[in-house]
């Protein structure tokens, strides 16, 4: 069984409905503007363990949502 995300809209509904956006960090100082997109777009840094993400529920309402989700187990840990 695939991971369930809980929409506040839709409610429990698989993670492929959804496409994955990372929260990024934004540095103090921007030195290469290019160089962060590129980054921001395609580089997702992919840590272990506790992680808040945003989900997009595009095959649904549409709708952004911030999920709180270990990724060594991915048990969802709190949010939407
Ligand atoms: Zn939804």
């Amino acid at each position: 069984m695939s991971l369930q995300l809980n929409c506040p809209t839709c409610g429990r509904r698989p993670v492929e409905e959804f496409i994955y956006g990372e929260i990024p960090v934004v540095p103090d100082v921007i030195v290469d503007a290019d160089a962060r997109d590129v980054d921001r777009a395609f580089m997702h840094s992919n840590p272990e363990g506790p992680l808040t993400e945003r989900w997009f529920h595009v095959y649904g309402c549409r709708r952004w949502i911030t999920v709180r989700r270990d990724t060594r187990t991915d048990q969802l840990l709190g949010g939407a």
